[in-house]
């Protein structure tokens, strides 16, 4: 089929969709995985036997958006985004032992792509005046037109206001007995875009959340997820030695990583465990996902699942466990890696210093 036809179909479809009411959207959707060739996969030429360290056949990651109440403070989505955003801090901390556990289980790590904020104990009001300050801007998601990008910060510490502050949940994520890795989702949860984000508010997010890491005990990051499906200013992430982030794109969903234009690895975000259609019943979600590991496996690509920690209770006990153990289990039969971003970007470095 031509590129052409292709954008008719797309744009037809999108036209259906909008006119749809929400059951109708699920439907549509549950035909279009049934039907199409969704998730659609990017080709590449890498041989097999390069891609995983075992010979696996295929992979997935599992990458977590850690942000408690910074995500949702400017969003569109709610009447009052304050209320909203510490409503759904503390229904992440109230997930967030659950998830381990379901992840410990099946021995399935995780990439905590985690807000810097989140690993300090407290701060203060003059804590993060050095950094360079955000203009104001509006996205798909987020409006922000007055104040200051900070003007949230309680300028406490994580037992006053255990909303904006998580070194607890990272002490849990970092003893539990698998080994996770922490990316982060920078520092202040920001719109990292080139167009909204100028360089040297970029560049200080970065050195922010390398500090807050350091200075945790732990190691800088070496991947990245962005924040509000933004994607830029990626020269500031490979000075400070980030080498793969997350990206997600219309287009195609299942890849192995490949270097962009800076050299620095991509991973697609293939599919999210987020309820959104409500009438879908667990069996629905869990053929879903299953069928993308499934399509990783055969088309020798890796399923990247993310998901927000704050999500729907029910997807973590319904939908979660039977995906994590099918997913063990194409682990044991030697099908399916299993790990981090920066396991896999090491691993692909390996290979290329070698050739
Ligand atoms: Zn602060
Ligand atoms: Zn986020």
């Amino acid at each position: 089929m031509s590129g052409g036809s292709l954008s008719l179909i797309r744009k037809g479809y999108s036209l259906l969709r909008g006119m749809l009411p929400l059951s109708g959207k699920a439907s549509l959707t549950k035909l279009v995985y049934v039907f199409s060739g969704k998730p659609f996969v990017k080709d590449d030429k890498i041989s097999i036997e390069d891609k995983f360290p075992n010979k696996e056949r295929g992979g997935a990651i599992f990458s977590a958006d850690f942000e408690m109440a910074w995500a949702f403070r400017f969003t569109k989505e709610a009447t009052d985004p304050y209320e909203f955003a510490l409503k759904k801090a503390r229904q992440e901390r109230a997930n967030l032992p659950l998830i381990l556990k379901k992840f410990e289980e099946h021995g399935i790590p995780v990439t905590w792509a985690t807000v810097g904020h989140l690993f300090l104990e407290s701060c203060q009001e003059n804590t993060h005046g050095w950094m360079k300050k955000m203009p104001h801007f509006t996205n798909r998601f987020w409006q922000f037109t007055a104040g200051d990008w900070f003007d949230h910060d309680p300028y406490s510490n994580f037992r006053e206001a255990p909303e904006w502050y998580a070194p607890d949940l990272i002490k849990a994520i970092r003893d539990s007995r698998v080994k996770h890795e922490f990316a982060t989702h920078t520092f202040s949860h920001i719109d990292f875009s080139d167009k909204n984000c100028p360089v040297e508010v970029a560049d200080d997010e970065i050195k922010a959340s390398l500090e807050a890491i350091n200075s945790f005990g732990l190691p800088g990051p070496v991947s990245i997820c962005f924040p509000s499906g933004s994607w830029g200013n990626v020269p500031v992430l490979k000075k400070y030695g980030i080498t793969i982030y997350r990206r997600k794109l219309k287009e195609v969903q299942l890849a192995y990583p490949y270097y962009d234009d800076l050299g620095l690895l991509v991973t697609l975000s293939s599919d999210a465990f987020d309820r959104s259609y409500p009438s879908w019943s667990s069996c629905d979600y869990q053929k879903r996902y299953m069928k993308t590991i499934d399509k990783a496996i055969k088309t020798n690509t890796i399923a990247h699942f993310v998901f927000h920690p704050s999500m729907d209770p029910w997807m973590i006990n319904e939908v979660l466990p039977k995906v994590l153990g099918y997913a063990a289990a194409m682990r044991s039969q030697g099908k399916l890696w299993i790990g981090t971003m920066g396991e896999i970007s090491r691993h692909i470095r390996s290979k290329k210093s070698s050739t």
